[in-house]
């Protein structure tokens, strides 16, 4: 049996020094936004090179607050790519927000920057990128269109901690960076997590505020916030992953370069790896591309290999936006969601596993 991702063998790797940080903070009972939480913050800034993190309790409600911080009104747009969780664009919309859809990159499966402009109306407030299965979005084009129409840039980093784009860590080259901490993502707690990071000293004060019921200090409220905190069993685990999360990377980047050489002679597209120069690709997902993917999942199956769809609809055409967007046609998101197909991926996996996986995809194609 070869899993879509193997949290145990992680596990029992760092089990000695997981089991320890956990039980010490059963014992200090101290459980909310305490010495990890606040630990954590300064590590990850640190790791991700901004000046604020933000632990909050999930990458959805990271995303919810960071278009809070940035006082989004109702009615404003948001621009955003249609081939991404779901939750990347549900925010804009209980935010009170219009998400508006930018076709991708048929290489990349990222929003196409060259596009970006003819969806800028009056209205427009902010830009959500997703970077994809850990692959960033080319920043710069992202950040030049922004400072050029003023707008507010929210990057969707839940896939990609650890990835780059020329140097700088992704969530760190827009106004705010949005992490999740599921526990399949690159980096990933033992239940649910998030941070919103940002370099900007306000925005900082805000999201402090609003996880915490919108209070400066404790019971002065200066806004209506939530609860969304980070919790300290979270944290502490998350610490120590953070000391491991290069190696985890490079198993990550070590695995998809084994795929590509197995794959390579065979009949479906691999994931770009484009211009290493410029992107540090993460792999949090190994996804191909072919027209009949139904048929390489079966044979997996058939084979105990586990495979999945990220993601099988683009948001446009799920159930609840379907009607709204019923006149909008965003050609290559809609064939992408149909031919795409992840493959198991995980720091550990060997390459003989690796073959395994190749090896049916080549019988069966
Ligand atoms: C996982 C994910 C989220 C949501 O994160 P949760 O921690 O599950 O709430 C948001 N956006 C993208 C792109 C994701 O992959």
């Amino acid at each position: 049996m070869i899993p879509m991702v193997d949290l145990k063998t992680q596990y029992e790797q760092l089990k000695n020094e997981i089991d320890q940080a956990v039980l010490e903070v059963l014992g200090s009972c101290h459980y909310i936004l305490g010495p990890n939480v606040k630990a954590f913050e300064e590590e990850s800034a640190n790791a991700l090179g901004v000046e604020y993190a933000i632990g909050c309790a999930s990458g959805t409600d990271a995303l919810h607050l960071a278009l809070r911080a940035m006082d989004l009104k109702r009615g404003e747009e948001v621009i955003t790519t249609p081939f991404t969780f779901f939750a990347s664009c549900e925010a804009i919309s209980l935010e009170g927000g219009e998400p508006v859809f930018v076709d991708i990159e048929e290489n990349t499966f990222n929003i196409d920057p060259n596009r970006i402009e003819d969806a800028i109306t009056p209205k427009t407030r902010a830009i959500i990128p997703v970077h994809l299965y850990g692959l960033s979005v080319d920043m710069d084009a992202i950040n030049t269109i922004a400072k050029q129409h003023n707008l507010v840039v929210i990057e969707d980093s839940a896939q990609a901690f650890g990835a780059k784009f020329k140097g700088s860590m992704a969530g760190g080259m827009g106004h705010m960076g949005c992490f999740s901490f599921y526990p399949s993502k690159t980096l990933g707690a033992f239940g649910d997590g998030g941070m919103v990071t940002t370099n900007s000293a306000e925005f900082n004060d805000r999201l402090k505020a609003l996880r915490d019921h919108g209070s400066h200090g404790r019971y002065n409220h200066v806004m209506l916030g939530v609860n969304s905190r980070l919790d300290e069993i979270q944290a502490a685990i998350l610490r120590i992953k953070l000391r491991h999360i290069d190696d985890f990377n490079h198993g990550r980047r070590r695995v998809a370069a084994v795929y590509n050489t197995y794959l390579k002679d065979c009949d479906v597209i691999t994931p770009d790896s484009h211009n290493e120069e410029s992107y540090y690709h993460v792999y949090h997902q190994y996804t191909i591309l072919h027209p009949e993917r139904e048929k390489i999942a079966a044979a997996l199956k058939a084979n105990n290999i586990a495979s999945a769809v990220h993601y099988p609809k683009t948001v446009h055409r799920q159930p609840v936006y379907e009607k709204h967007f019923q006149d909008l046609s965003l050609p290559i998101s809609e064939r992408i969601s149909e031919q795409c197909l992840s493959l198991p991926m995980y720091p550990e996996m060997t390459e003989s596993q690796i073959q395994q996986v190749a090896e049916v995809i080549k019988e069966t194609i």
